[in-house]
């Protein structure tokens, strides 16, 4: 086993975090009222980095899945909200767009998505149904060579800023899981309303979004059955990259928390000489490398999609150890941590959104109880499920 990067893989992290420390650290609280970090956005788009999950061939990078983990990292050891903004771009709604849709708006929108110029938006959620998705109520009807869409989808990122959404829609009524597909749906279409704002603890504003009527042309229906079964792939590279994040996070909190033990006096002697403060210190270092080497390994399996069952335990494990650590990074900077004065505040508000977006720790539970239940690992342990 290989536990060094090669030397591309440390150049990109490097550039990468020499802007992130460089720049990002510096505006971060700027983007904490819910305003979109354009400026970050732009300059990350110079590097190459909004591409770095549309394939070559429409002027992205194509980096599989670990590549893409580690620059999601580097970005939210200091900005949680441009780390959300940049998954946005990599994630699910990328491989929408690069797999299923026609070559008339691959060709137009990917290069937008590289140069910065469209921000994507992913509508799954609805009012009363974010896990169970067999309850989607947004519908699309045939109506001659164009569909009509009416329905309402919530808690939505990037709505405002969005050039394109892709949304996940019920096709013509068909119950259940297997009825849901997937329509492309143009910033500007008439019908489209960006509504209700929710702020977040992380920062950045959620929106809700409908459609009235709104209709668009048979090309953009781009998934017309069993979407989810289609997409559980993509959804796996997501249960990578949204840990990728948390753990950032934590390496970000650890950083500023190594950092205020040394220079913080009290009884006339630094806090980092307290047996007491050095035993945290010991247990956010192994909890963090103890989450690595989860997610790195999920990562490592994915050929070109991660093991389904070690993407979930990667992400409960490292959004649950997010949450401890930075937690305890804002403990060991006593009152002062819990203010905006020091970063561990806004990256503690951050890794609180790890567990329930992506796949909730619950329903992944489920599925990796499930696993282990099922016969698999009975006799051999891991090995049964042919890891090593
Ligand atoms: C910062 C942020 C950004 C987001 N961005 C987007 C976006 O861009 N697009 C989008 O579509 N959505 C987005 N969401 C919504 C998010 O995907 C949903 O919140 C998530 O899917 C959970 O759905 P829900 O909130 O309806 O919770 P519910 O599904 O109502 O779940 C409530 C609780 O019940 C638990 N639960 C569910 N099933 C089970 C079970 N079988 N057993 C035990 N417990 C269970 C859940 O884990 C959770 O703890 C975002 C949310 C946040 C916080």
């Amino acid at each position: 086993m290989e536990f060094k990067l090669n030397d591309e893989q440390r150049r990109m992290v490097e550039s990468v975090r020499e802007l992130a420390q460089g720049k990002f650290r510096q505006r971060a609280l700027r983007w904490m009222d819910g305003t979109f970090p354009w400026e970050n956005i732009k300059e990350l788009a110079e590097l190459g980095v909004l591409g770095m999950t549309v394939p070559e061939e429409y002027g992205g990078m194509g980096l599989p899945v670990f590549e893409t983990a580690l620059i999601l990292e580097e970005i939210a050891k200091v900005c949680y909200p441009t780390a959300m903004a940049v998954l946005g771009e990599a994630g699910v709604q990328t491989r929408v767009i690069s797999h299923y849709a026609p070559a008339s708006i691959r060709e137009r929108i990917l290069p937008q998505v590289v140069s910065g110029d469209c921000i994507l938006s992913i509508c799954m959620t609805e009012p009363h149904a974010g896990t169970d998705v067999r309850n989607y109520r947004t519908n699309a009807v045939r109506k001659g060579d164009r569909w009509v869409i009416n329905g309402v989808k919530t808690l939505i990122s990037r709505a405002e800023e969005a050039g394109m959404f892709v949304v996940f829609t019920r096709i013509e009524g068909k119950p259940g899981r297997e009825g849901i597909g997937c329509v492309l749906i143009e910033k500007g279409t008439p019908g489209l309303e960006v509504t209700g704002t929710y702020h977040t603890m992380g920062g950045e504003n959620l929106h809700e979004v409908q459609f009235n009527d709104l209709e668009v042309p048979d090309e953009n229906i781009v998934i017309r059955e069993d979407g989810f079964k289609k997409l559980l792939n993509a959804f796996n590279t997501q249960r990578c990259l949204n840990p990728s994040i948390s753990l950032g996070l934590a390496e970000g909190a650890f950083d500023e928390a190594v950092k205020y033990v040394r220079e913080r006096p009290i009884f006339g002697k630094p806090i980092a000489d307290f047996q007491g403060i050095r035993w945290k210190l010991a247990d956010m270092y192994k909890d963090i490398e103890a989450a690595r080497g989860l997610l790195y390994r999920a990562c490592w399996t994915a050929n070109p999609f991660p093991d389904p069952f070690l993407a979930a335990t990667a992400k409960v494990f490292t959004n649950e150890m997010a949450i401890r650590v930075t937690g305890e990074a804002i403990q060991v900077h006593g009152g002062f941590g819990f203010t905006d004065e020091y970063p561990v505040s806004r990256l503690y508000r951050g890794a609180r959104y790890g567990s329930l977006g992506g796949g909730a720790s619950e329903t992944l539970r489920d599925l990796i109880g499930r696993k282990i239940v099922s016969g698999d690992m009975d006799t051999d342990g891991i090995l049964a499920l042919g890891y090593f």
